[in-house]
């Protein structure tokens, strides 16, 4: 199951929300999320990381793999 854990932004500044990857120690993107440090209640952000967006759907559009 996927969950949205906000983290730095890649480009810019500010944080946005990545897209957890397998093992949610890493966003789909590769920035590594610290879920202790920033609880989502905390955070104000309304962006979303566009890598992890990207890569999500891309996971949506593709089965599965063994
Ligand atoms: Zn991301």
């Amino acid at each position: 199951m996927r969950r949205m854990y906000p983290g730095p932004a890649l480009e810019g500044s500010g944080t946005v929300w990545h897209v957890s990857g397998a093992d949610d120690s890493a966003a789909l993107c590769g920035s590594p999320l610290d879920r202790d440090d920033a609880p989502p209640a905390a955070v104000e952000s309304q962006e979303h990381c566009p890598q992890c967006i990207e890569l999500f759907r891309d996971l949506l559009r593709s089965p599965p793999r063994p």
